[in-house]
């Protein structure tokens, strides 16, 4: 299977998170590494998850970025360095979600030396389509479903989390 290839069933694997989904002609994001589809299929979810429940609604954005790393380029290599110094600081050091906006500010006006990091693979084991169907549940359900897709993609990730630690400690 070619990634990010429309295959005879009409279906487009995203190079991000691989979901197969049906291809379209639709933009796609300037360096986030994800099939038009799957960008616009996030875009609406992203549009409908309810910003109440769980603090770690605010980490959806943050997660699908580095579920989505692109190739090794300037802007995707601070991308997702700086989503994944987002993912550490509310997870690992219990940063308040409504702080970490601030705290990204803070680390981009003065960035860590980023270095592309290979992508995990998987890279989580849940994808937008976990949260997809978990729209319209009880709070509760869709706040597990948000916490596990975060959690997922941050997991995935460990191989590089002693990087991210010395990428957030900039902000020490
Ligand atoms: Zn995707």
């Amino acid at each position: 299977m070619a990634l990010g290839r429309t295959g005879d069933d009409g279906l487009e694997a995203c190079p991000g998170c691989g979901d197969r989904l049906p291809a379209t002609d639709g933009a796609t994001h300037p360096y986030v590494g994800a099939s038009s589809a799957c960008w616009v299929r996030f875009a609406e979810v992203n549009a409908v998850l309810p910003q109440g429940g769980t603090p770690l609604r605010r980490l959806v954005t943050d997660a699908y970025m580095v579920q989505h790393p692109g190739v090794p380029e300037r802007r995707a290599v601070q991308s997702v360095g700086t989503h994944l110094v987002g993912l550490h600081l509310v997870l690992e050091r219990a940063l308040p979600p409504a702080e970490l906006s601030a705290a990204l500010q803070r680390l981009l006006a003065r960035p860590p030396a980023w270095r592309w990091l290979t992508p995990p693979e998987p890279n989580g084991l849940l994808t937008i389509a976990s949260l997809e169907v978990a729209i319209g549940r009880p709070p509760e359900e869709l706040s597990r479903a948000i916490e596990a897709y975060v959690r997922g993609v941050w997991t995935a990730w460990a191989p590089h989390h002693a990087q991210v630690v010395v990428w957030a400690q900039a902000l020490d």
